[in-house]
């Protein structure tokens, strides 16, 4: 047996307005006054001076506002590289991620691909980066994803949706302050939260789980149910449990797996652009074969809070692009293994996948 050997967020703090510590937390990593932070923001707080008001811009320190209207894609890691290489006078001090896990895994791939030559598709997959990271800080500001703790950052490429899992991937600092998730509409909080709730249940009901993946899988199907089951909560309760679910999702599945539902939702989305939170429930909402305490659960939380998912994407697609969707998701072999475990091809098959996604 061969243990992963993985690395971890080495700087973290959390609090309700701990973010405004953001500037003297990056003050002493500034290289000179050449070399500026880019600061990576979902443009969704661009007129949101309650938030932007609050980062003190130095030098030629730069905000780039960015659209998740779509999820992030290599290509669009390259154009911001050569973005920001043609308008600074030396390789930056850092790059600043704030926003949802798009945003979070964007800072990820910038600060990899400012250190790294050639293409980022080309560096989609385990292990393939060569050189550290520039420092980039994750500040998240939507809870559910993990993208803030995990090893990877998932980008859709030419060919296809994987991560960039690497050592040099994780942050360097995050910052948790829960008070940034207060204007989250609330259709994307419970997508978004189902995301770590799903992460929980893959994890735990996977073959691949120790005791390591099961003592952070628990917390954070625990804080989940907290979260979306009960009553008991105040708000800020419930956004401080929200954010240490996330994580606690995330640390889950660095040493175990995700399951069928991410395997299937990576099909949804390079097929027809379903966003991976909504993809998640919408798929996970037909898997009670596969994880039946879980998808009861799910359903009681989408009841409770007046959840309606999109029915019946898939019944118009074609032929091909049915295929397409099928084989992105049987490729998922980790993924399918955990959940199913080693002859999981005996218990699946693409006929029977192609099924599933017609009833979806
Ligand atoms: P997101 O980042 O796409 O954001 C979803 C929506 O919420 C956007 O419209 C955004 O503008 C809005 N939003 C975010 N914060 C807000 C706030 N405070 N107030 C108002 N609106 C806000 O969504 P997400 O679900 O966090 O991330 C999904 C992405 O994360 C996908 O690309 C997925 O592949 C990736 N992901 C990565 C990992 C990883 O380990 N790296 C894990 C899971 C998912
Ligand atoms: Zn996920």
């Amino acid at each position: 047996m061969n243990y992963k050997n993985f690395p971890m967020v080495p700087r973290v703090i959390f609090g309700r307005g701990s973010f405004n510590q953001l500037n003297e937390i990056i003050a002493p990593m500034r290289l000179n006054m050449n070399a500026p932070f880019i600061y990576l923001i979902d443009d969704v707080f661009k007129s949101d001076s309650w938030l932007t008001s609050r980062i003190s811009l130095s030098y030629d320190d730069r905000i780039i506002y960015i659209s998740t209207e779509e999820e992030p894609k290599t290509i669009q890691v390259d154009n911001l590289v050569e973005e920001i290489i043609l308008s600074v006078k030396e390789r930056p001090s850092g790059i600043i991620g704030i926003g949802g896990g798009s945003i979070l895994d964007l800072a990820k791939a910038v600060s990899i691909m400012l250190t790294n030559e050639g293409e980022t598709h080309s560096y989609q997959g385990w292990d393939l980066v060569k050189n550290p990271a520039l420092y980039h800080v994750g500040i998240p500001t939507i809870s559910g994803t993990g993208a803030e703790v995990s090893r990877t950052t998932v980008l859709t490429g030419p060919k296809k949706k994987l991560g960039i899992n690497s050592d040099y991937t994780p942050f360097d600092q995050v910052i948790l302050d829960p008070e940034l998730t207060k204007n989250v509409p609330k259709d994307q909080w419970f997508f978004t939260g189902m995301d770590c709730f799903i992460h929980s249940v893959e994890s735990l009901q996977g073959s691949y789980l120790n005791a390591f993946s099961k003592s952070y899988g628990d917390m954070a199907y625990n804080l989940c149910k907290e979260v979306f089951l009960e009553n008991t909560l105040s708000i800020t309760e419930a956004q401080d449990k929200l954010m240490m679910a996330s994580w606690h999702g995330g640390m889950s599945i660095a040493y175990s797996q995700v399951g069928v539902a991410h395997a299937m939702s990576y099909g949804l989305s390079y097929v027809l652009g379903t966003k991976h939170g909504i993809g998640n429930c919408i798929v996970f909402d037909f898997l009670e074969e596969f994880y039946p305490e879980g998808v009861r659960l799910f359903k009681i939380m989408k009841e409770k809070h007046n959840i309606e998912l999109p029915q019946g994407i898939c019944a118009h697609l074609s032929e091909e692009d049915l295929d397409t969707m099928v084989s992105i998701s049987w490729a998922m072999e980790p993924l399918w293994e955990n959940a199913l475990g080693n002859n999981w091809k005996k218990k699946i098959s693409p006929k029977q996948l192609r099924t599933m996604y017609l009833k979806m």
